[in-house]
């Protein structure tokens, strides 16, 4: 039998992903529309509490139609629960999102420096800790970058560099290139990890230029995907995933547990075993960040065990996420 290589899958045709991107759907009547529900006047915000909204069309092509429960709808629509004020979520609930919008380079964990690269994101997950800090482009711009170089170069127990943001994956590959330039230099990194949702919301951002960044740099290379149903992967997101692997990439995923979205031993399921299939491992299973306008989609604690040790019960143990929370001033991510 002839397979097709994932490369030759990559069509020349292919539309640029920067168009994708500037396609977006940002308005809440034409999201409802796309997605069956135009006659759900309920269903329409009445303000984005402060948090645009923004959905790639291709992500909205995989939400069912008609259904005001679908788990990729629910991630993105704004909804009037997000002004409720609930005690103990707060505009900054990981601790450190100053020195993440401020400095660029956040160096908390032994071995492992992580870079804001960017602050931009294709899609506005509703849920997010970066709600509330709008920061721009300009992060990876203006030096920055240089000076968080200068601190890997001058600590040799960073093993480990993390591009993360926003979306690290929403510079031009030229920035990504001439980032990796200065990194390739400093012999203590041996590994680059990504943290992306880009592969996922917008498949087309992995193009051939991207793979071929990739593909020549002499690091052992991750990248954390963030996905939190099976439903967001679909062809597209497999090719993607295929080039990536193809590029020379280990693929994790990241998920969120999300009341409504994903919060019941099935769809966590599901989402491993179709990840599984797109070549990705479950990494992590986060416990929602407390930030406000987002305690709509907390799950509490007992429950979230309880799923956990449900789908221990269910799949192999590879196939089995690590259930952790973000603590301000913790060495690494606790687990529950
Ligand atoms: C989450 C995080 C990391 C990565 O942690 P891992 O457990 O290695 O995935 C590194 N640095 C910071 C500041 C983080 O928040
Ligand atoms: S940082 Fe991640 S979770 Fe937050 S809006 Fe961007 S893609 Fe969504």
């Amino acid at each position: 039998m002839i397979t097709a290589s994932p490369t030759a899958r990559l069509s020349p045709a292919a539309a640029d992903w920067r168009e994708l991107w500037r396609d977006a759907i940002t308005n809440a009547a034409e999201l409802l529309q796309a997605a069956g529900l135009g006659h759900r006047a309920d269903l329409l915000p009445v303000d984005d509490a402060g948090f645009a909204l923004r959905v790639p069309r291709g992500f909205v092509a995989r939400m069912r139609q008609g259904d005001p429960a679908d788990p990729l709808l629910l991630q993105v629509l704004p909804r009037a629960a997000e002004h409720d004020q609930v005690e103990g979520f707060t505009t900054d609930a990981v601790g450190d999102l100053p020195a993440k919008a401020g400095q660029g380079v956040l160096h908390k964990y032994s071995g492992r420096a992580l870079l804001v690269a960017s602050g931009s994101c294709a899609i506005n997950c509703r849920y997010c800790f970066r709600r509330h800090f709008p920061y721009g482009d300009e992060i990876a711009a203006a030096g920055q970058w240089r000076k968080a170089l200068d601190h890997v170069r001058q600590d040799p127990t960073i093993t480990e560099l993390i591009l993360s943001g926003g979306d690290p994956l929403s510079l031009a590959t030229a920035k990504l290139e001439e980032l990796t330039q200065g990194l390739q230099e400093i012999p203590h990194v041996v590994r680059l990890r990504i943290h992306t949702r880009l592969p996922v919301v917008l498949p087309e951002r992995v193009d051939r230029a991207l793979m071929d960044w990739m593909a020549q740099l002499p690091l052992q290379k991750v990248v954390v995907l963030h996905a939190n149903h099976a439903n967001e992967f679909d062809a597209s997101v497999d090719e993607a995933c295929a080039r990536l692997r193809e590029a020379g990439a280990t693929l994790l995923n990241q998920a969120v547990l999300l009341r409504g979205v994903n919060d019941n031993a099935d769809a966590l399921a599901a989402l491993s075993e179709r990840m599984f299939a797109a070549g990705v491992l479950p990494y992590y299973l986060h416990q929602l960040d407390r930030v406000r306008g987002a305690a709509h989609f907390e799950v509490d604690d007992s429950r979230a065990l309880a799923l956990v040790e449900e789908l221990r019960q269910r799949l192999p143990g590879y196939l089995v996420p690590k259930l952790v929370r973000e603590v301000a001033g913790e060495a690494s991510k606790t687990p529950l």
